[in-house]
């Protein structure tokens, strides 16, 4: 009841910037162009440490200044309008998942939100942000879709306060994939979604529950993929993201084909 009263009031009301507060215009182009990256393409990113098990992650734009504000603004505020235009830089970071191959369809998995916080929330924003990134691709010529077949098995403490391992024992082992869900992810190619990354663990627990009834997303799969850098187009265990810290972009300082083993985990 309240996203709905948010997304009918904020259809009849616009109210102020949800990034930088100008008033009458919901989304100035200050912060639209924040959101687009400059223009810039989505950028492989990895965090450090990197959890074992992590998927290659491409995000649109570092988690900063008004992207950081709008990202909250639709999460936590039910900033509805936003959802295309996170949708639009959540597009981009598939594209550049999947690299230049166009083999499709493309099958979304958002990493789902727990129903407490939904119930909170009045919504699930990485699942709406998800639906608004395959309306983007199918209109760019892709064939693309959601397919929320992730669910939580049990709850997870808030993630916020907590260091990267604290982070890794609270999300290992709680998420699953719902009862014949594995026969749809067969369908496509699969890219695992969600608006932010951070130290990386919620979305190492989302691929190593797909890659229980999933094999193209087990790890040994990535591993082969991995040791020909001229494979990568192929890789099987993409993420998506809107948004991660900027030091996680700082990979790209290297060539995209140089691999750093961070701690000697691999
Ligand atoms: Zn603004």
């Amino acid at each position: 009841m309240r996203g709905w009263w948010r997304e009918i009031s904020g259809l009849v009301l616009p109210g102020a910037c949800e990034g930088c507060g100008v008033p009458r215009t919901g989304l100035c182009a200050g912060c639209a162009g924040a959101l687009g990256g400059g223009g810039a393409r989505a950028r492989r990113v990895r965090p450090a440490p990197e959890p074992a098990g992590l998927p290659v992650v491409h995000a649109a734009v570092p988690y900063e200044g008004a992207v950081r504000e709008l990202l909250i603004a639709h999460k936590e505020r039910g900033a509805l309008g936003l959802g295309g235009a996170l949708g639009g830089a959540l597009a981009r970071a598939v594209e550049a998942t999947v690299g230049g191959s166009r083999d499709g369809p493309l099958l979304l998995v958002p990493v789902p939100s727990s129903r407490r916080s939904v119930r909170a929330r009045g919504h699930d924003p990485t699942r709406r942000v998800a639906l608004a990134a395959a309306a983007r691709l199918r209109r760019a010529g892709w064939s693309a879709r959601v397919l929320p077949v992730l669910r939580q098995r049990r709850a997870v403490a808030d993630q916020a306060g907590l260091g990267a391992r604290g982070r890794w024992a609270n999300v290992a082992g709680a998420l699953e994939v719902v009862p014949g869900g594995a026969r749809l992810l067969v369908a496509g190619r699969v890219v695992l979604v969600d608006d932010l990354m951070t130290t990386g663990a919620t979305l190492a627990e989302a691929a190593r529950a797909l890659g229980a009834v999933y094999p193209p997303f087990t790890p040994g799969t990535a591993a082969r993929c991995r040791s020909d850098s001229a494979q990568h187009e192929f890789e099987q265990r993409v993420a998506a993201v809107i948004a991660s810290s900027p030091a996680s972009f700082e990979i790209n300082r290297n060539s995209s084909e140089t691999w750093i083993v961070a701690g000697g985990e691999r």
